[in-house]
Order: structure tokens, then C-alpha cells, then sequence
């Protein structure tokens, strides 16, 4: 089950604190953009994400994006971002992680991938060795494929949030 698991589980990426990168030995963030930084195919940028990567790259984390999405959706958000970014990731596959970390200069335990899916991000990132945080989905998709995922989802989450119950409580 550990390949479904992240290493952290947040709500928002405005959530993540510079402590809680700290915590990973972390200082490379490879963001997944759809119901990550934005909602599912939207342009819009919501201010408090992008003062949140601005602060995050004025305290010496580098940003970059690593997105399953085509180029022509990822290339307009990432610019307004400043952010370079890797398209067609093919995640879960690891390939994508691993050109985002060897981009960034990086060794991969020096990453974090931030993300929104389980079958995607997560799994991805514990095949690619980089660690992994998990966000909750900022909207619900209407895809019916998406709606199947998020299913399995929820009961992969259920069962790690009584996992870290268990280890805090044993701590
Ligand atoms: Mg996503």
C-alpha cells in the first residue's frame, strides 16, 4: 500500500509551510497544476497561490511544474507563474518527476511532488523517488473516469489518515 501513500497530507497547497518542506530535506517542488494551483482546466490564478510561490521561491525553494495536461493548457498558466514547466508528464509514470528534479539540479530525495490525485501524483512520485504531498481537490470534477478515481481515492486516504492516527498516537 506504501506506493498509494504520501508523505504529507494537506488541504490547500497555500497550507504547506516552509517547516513542513524543512521537514522532508526538501527544496525542489515539482507542482501538478490541474485542482493543484488552479481548478480543473481553468487560467485562473488565485492571488494567494501565486504570493505563496513567490514566497516560497524568496525563501530558496525552486518551483517548477510537472503536468500530465498538452502544452497549450500548461504553457499560458506557467508563464504568468514565471514557472518553467514539463507537459505530457505521463504520470504515474516516473519520467516526468525524474527530468523535473534533474532539471531543477536536483537529486530526486531533494523534490517534492504536490498534487491532487492519488493514481497520478502519488504513485508517481514514490516510483520516481522524490517525496510526495498530497492535496485535497479544490473542485470536484464531473468526468465520470475522475469521479471513478476519486472513489478509490477517498478510501486510500481514509486508511492513511488512520495510519498516521495510529503512529502519532504510538509516538
Ligand atoms: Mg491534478
Amino acid at each position: 500500500m506504501s506506493l498509494l501513500y504520501p508523505d504529507m497530507l494537506k488541504n490547500r497547497i497555500t497550507d504547506i509551510t516552509p517547516d513542513d518542506l524543512k521537514k522532508l530535506g526538501v527544496c525542489g517542488l515539482l507542482l501538478d497544476v490541474d485542482n493543484t494551483l488552479t481548478t480543473h482546466g481553468s487560467q485562473v490564478l488565485d492571488p494567494a497561490i501565486s504570493d505563496w510561490i513567490d514566497n516560497m521561491k524568496s525563501l530558496g525553494f525552486i518551483p517548477t511544474i510537472v503536468s500530465n495536461a498538452p502544452p497549450g493548457r500548461v504553457a499560458p498558466f506557467a508563464k504568468r507563474l514565471g514557472l518553467r514547466y514539463i507537459s505530457f508528464a505521463c504520470k504515474p509514470f516516473p519520467i516526468g518527476f525524474i527530468r523535473g528534479a534533474r532539471r531543477l539540479g536536483l537529486k530526486r530525495k531533494e523534490c517534492v511532488a504536490i498534487g491532487d490525485q492519488t493514481f497520478t501524483d502519488i504513485i508517481g512520485a514514490n516510483l520516481a523517488g522524490v517525496h510526495s504531498i498530497q492535496l485535497l481537490p479544490i473542485l470536484p470534477e464531473h468526468q465520470i473516469t475522475l469521479r471513478f478515481k476519486r472513489r478509490f481515492e477517498g478510501y486510500i486516504l481514509k486508511r492513511y489518515r488512520k495510519k498516521q492516527k495510529k503512529s502519532y498516537t504510538n509516538s
